[in-house]
């Protein structure tokens, strides 16, 4: 029987002379895949007027991987100040952003405000917190909660349990009140899907969408200049699993533009979106190192990595891959849970996984890490953050954000007041 395997952007080799450098446990990306990955998106949407992808900079807020959804043509879509801050350090300003916020403060609306942001409204009762605190800019976007009229999928939940967006009524009521008051551009966004792996749904959010975009033509003379699709493509942490085919994705939205924008003259409408996971989630490899072993009820192993630098195993029962290094090839002969330190007993990377025997010192890689994945990280249990290296194209490695250390930890605390 094969072992299920997933391809990795480096050797065995490379890891461990990288390693001597930067200590594990760090995450690492690889920007070739990245940049290949973001032209694949463009070009399927290449057919769509004005398309544009905004990255969810929550996903993996890094200036350097910034920098490269920039240079790409990615926009970022961002949901607090500090998301807004780093934007405004790599130079994506102006309606390269979209602030998809919700419960939003007033000094966020302004920082937004202040960079020319596309504000992305939570709720209806913003437009009037908007108007007073700071001002309403020329161009505003609701958010769309579609409640029962869609099924959300698994991770997101159902639409009419989510505290996002706006109704359908209000939705109506929301851009008579943005023209009453001056607004002249409008757009409209949803958020329906996490780590989507169907095509056809995202199909049928564009077709939700250009339905409602009808609709407010011919009943409320409201014309939108964009949808937002939201972000939520999802990708493939099982190897088994194939990846999302964004061809069919643009296709299929295409298709759908040309049923029912076209004919209503409605075209030039553009098409956006605002992935994270899918930008950078399968170029990000958490890399550890094994510590022990440990043999009770079960058959555990001990990495130097732990919740803290990915949560989402021990947060959803989430699946992600794990190879040992320079065991690629070796039978699955053992079956571990593989866990970390804290004092939390899902702080697990993978529970009875059949692996090939693991040893003290043994590089093991985490797959799929690239988004959720630092970003979600915490200090709970006194765990510093880890570094973050990009391999880049031509194979060399840049640290682009360094190991928190212990000063970093205590920084807020005052010992000599106590
Ligand atoms: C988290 C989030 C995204 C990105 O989701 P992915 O699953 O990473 O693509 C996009 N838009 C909004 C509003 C979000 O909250």
């Amino acid at each position: 029987m094969s072992t299920p395997s997933k391809p990795l952007p480096f050797t065995a080799a490379q890891i461990r002379e990288i390693a001597k450098t930067y200590p594990t446990p760090f995450h690492i990306y690889d920007e070739r895949g990245i940049r290949e990955n973001a032209r694949r998106l463009n070009r399927a949407f290449s057919w769509a007027p004005g398309f544009q992808e905004f990255f969810a900079v929550k996903a993996t807020p890094n200036p350097h991987l910034l920098k490269i959804c920039k240079e790409e043509g990615f926009g970022g879509d961002c949901s607090s100040l500090a998301e807004l801050v780093m934007c405004e350090r790599v130079g994506i300003t102006g309606e390269k952003i979209m602030f998809t916020s919700n419960n939003t403060t007033a000094t966020e609306y302004a920082k937004a405000k202040e960079l020319g942001a596309i504000l992305n409204l939570d709720d209806i009762s913003h437009i009037s917190f908007i108007y007073e605190n700071v001002g309403l800019p020329g161009l505003v976007c609701f958010r769309y909660n579609p409640g029962p009229l869609r099924e959300g999928n698994v991770i997101i939940g159902k639409p009419e349990e989510a505290k996002y967006g706006f109704t359908r009524e209000q939705l109506f009521e929301g851009y008579r009140l943005l023209k009453k008051k001056g607004v002249k551009r409008f757009g409209l966004h949803t958020m329906v899907a996490s780590n989507e792996r169907n095509a056809e749904f995202f199909v049928e959010t564009a077709r939700m969408l250009f339905d409602l975009a009808r609709e407010l033509a011919e009943k409320a003379d409201v014309r939108l200049e964009f949808v937002n699709l939201g972000g939520g493509i999802g990708i493939p942490y099982r190897p088994e699993q194939e990846p999302v085919n964004l061809e069919r994705i643009g296709e299929g939205v295409r298709e759908v533009y040309d049923e029912l924008i076209r004919p209503a003259g409605l075209d030039p409408l553009k098409i956006f979106m605002e992935n994270g996971r899918m930008v950078t989630g399968p170029y990000g490899f958490l890399i550890t190192t094994a510590l022990h072993h440990k043999s009770i009820y079960k058959e555990y192993v001990g990495v130097d990595a732990c919740m803290s630098n990915l949560m989402r195993p021990g947060m959803y029962g989430a699946y992600h891959h794990i190879t040992v290094l320079g065991k690629e090839n070796a039978p699955h002969t053992r079956t571990y849970d593989v866990v970390g330190s804290l004092c939390e007993n899902n702080d697990k990377f993978a529970i009875d996984r059949p692996l090939p025997q693991i040893d003290r010192g043994d590089l093991v890689v985490i797959h799929d890490t690239g988004a959720h994945g630092w970003a979600m990280g915490f200090q709970y249990n006194g765990k510093l953050r880890s570094a973050e290296l990009l391999l880049r194209e031509d194979g060399t490695v840049k640290l682009i954000r360094r190991a928190e250390t212990l000063d970093d930890y205590f920084a807020t605390l005052d010992f000599t007041s106590v």
